[in-house]
């Protein structure tokens, strides 16, 4: 296929690629990668390009995982399930649902595929149930090479532990074997409360929930607390129409015009920040559990995301505050707070301890950059770990001294990809070169 500009959903990245392959299988995946080395070229197949960095991005071979989708099996007795790496989310819920499975925790949205969700570590919220890369099982992966492996913590456990969160810098990922577990239901109770009553109660609030997760909007005391937890039943959705009125009109119309506005005239930013905490008022809920943990977002944003270790959670966010104060930052979208236990994934964010990720965003056409820069200055003297698909500026020096296992990793990448098929500037960036 002929080049075409590629863009990721935010809308500031793009690139050309040299080609545009569409692999059908793992072999065409293996013969395009073998081609891409006798033409010179790098290679990368991206997922739906929901990353905020340009992880995804390839001006060689590009892979469009749009045919790779295939459910390969499900095996209900054990809760195995085989996919191939293209698989969208939304699509493996929706299948693991029929078959009366699920996964036991994501994130916000589903709209990545299966591969570019787990190769940057992507997570929701969990007491007990972490990210997507603790419910992988095994790997199959096109190496530089051309060959074909299979992982897992039996087979080649050191690739396994390397590639589940591997940035696709190791390899193709073909296909991938989720534990999934009976499916199940989620009551959820969102509710509004201060930002005082929040900081104070954060160890209850967290030991009480299968999942706990909380917002604040900034220049306000108005805090939004999600309390999901497993429970037996009955179902009691959100009837249609508030459901409409809640997820889309208010999430994502209303606040979209806010966005507009809070644009146009900055001084309104407290006041419609503080509106929005009382809209997003009390309600409760029990549904299918990815309809409980995924929404649909349709207002463009750029998004940072820090994980730091779950103690200093507290005096972070004390931080973060103080410094709207003292460096006048007017920002009319919401801190996102999650927390995580401990993975073992090499570069999982939250490899070796227990975690709390501290989001945040601004409009898709606002100027970030004091913002983040502000904000990543501290979380990094908490010894942060930014989230490889959400913007930041770190690199391989400082994710050296943050991540115990980044040696390992990269001496893995040297063994499996010394000419560096697989290379952008980004994995230059954050991998060094
Ligand atoms: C609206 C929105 C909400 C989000 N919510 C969350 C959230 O709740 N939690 C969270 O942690 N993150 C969240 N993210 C971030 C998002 O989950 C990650 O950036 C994720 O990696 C995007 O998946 P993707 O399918 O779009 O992959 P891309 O962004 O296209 O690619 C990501 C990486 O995966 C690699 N990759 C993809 N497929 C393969 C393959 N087959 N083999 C090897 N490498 C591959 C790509 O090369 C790239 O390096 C959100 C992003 C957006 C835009």
């Amino acid at each position: 296929m002929s080049a075409e500009t590629w863009r990721n959903w935010a809308g500031n990245h793009t690139s050309v690629p040299a080609r545009v392959v569409t692999p059908r299988s793992t072999e065409e995946v293996a013969a395009a990668v073998r081609a891409a080395a006798s033409a010179g070229l790098a290679v990368r197949m991206p997922g739906t390009g929901h990353s905020f960095t340009g992880v995804a991005l390839t001006d060689g071979v590009l892979l469009r995982p749009a045919e790779l989708t295939g459910v390969r099996s499900i095996d209900t007795a054990t809760g195995l399930v085989t996919a191939e790496a293209g698989l969208p989310l939304w699509r493996l819920n929706q299948l693991l649902d029929e078959h009366g499975l699920a996964l036991a925790n994501m994130g916000d949205i589903q709209e990545q595929t299966i591969a570019g969700a787990s190769q940057t570590g992507t997570h929701g919220t969990g007491r007990d149930h972490a990210g997507l890369a603790s419910q992988i099982v095994g790997l199959e992966l096109v190496l530089a090479d051309g060959s074909v492996v299979t992982c897992s913590r039996a087979e080649r456990p050191d690739l396994f532990d390397a590639a589940r969160v591997g940035l696709g810098a190791l390899g193709v990922v073909t296909a991938i074997t989720w534990q999934t577990v009976p499916a199940f239901l989620l009551r959820a109770q969102e509710e509004p409360m201060t930002w005082d009553e929040v900081l104070a109660r954060l160890d209850e609030l967290e030991a009480a929930n299968d999942h706990f997760e909380f917002y604040w909007f900034p220049h306000s005391e108005g805090c939004l607390t999600k309390r999901n937890n497993r429970v037996e039943g009955p179902r009691d959705p959100l009837p249609r129409f508030k459901a409409w009125l809640d997820d889309e009109f208010l999430s994502n119309t209303v606040f979209g015009a806010a966005q507009g506005l809070t644009r146009r005239f900055p001084g309104t930013i407290a006041s419609v920040n503080g509106i929005s905490a009382k809209l997003l008022g009390a309600r409760t809920f029990t549904d299918t559990s990815y309809k409980v943990f995924t929404s649909s977002r349709s207002v463009r944003f750029k998004e940072q995301e820090y994980a730091i270790p779950r103690e200093h959670l507290a005096e972070a966010l004390r931080e973060v505050r103080a410094a709207f104060d003292r460096r006048g930052w007017r920002i009319s979208f919401p801190i996102e707070v999650r927390l995580l236990p401990s993975e073992d994934a090499w570069l999982s964010m939250a490899e070796g301890r227990r975690t709390a990720f501290i989001a945040i965003h601004v409009y898709h056409r606002n100027d970030h950059r004091a913002y983040f820069e502000g904000v990543e200055e501290i979380l990094t003297s908490f010894g942060g770990r930014p989230h490889w698909g959400k913007m930041h500026t770190r690199d391989a020096a400082y994710l050296s001294g943050v991540y115990p296992r980044f040696g390992d990793f990269a001496e893995l990448r040297d063994e499996l990809d010394p000419d560096r098929l697989f290379r952008n500037a980004y994995l230059e960036q954050v991998l060094g070169s």
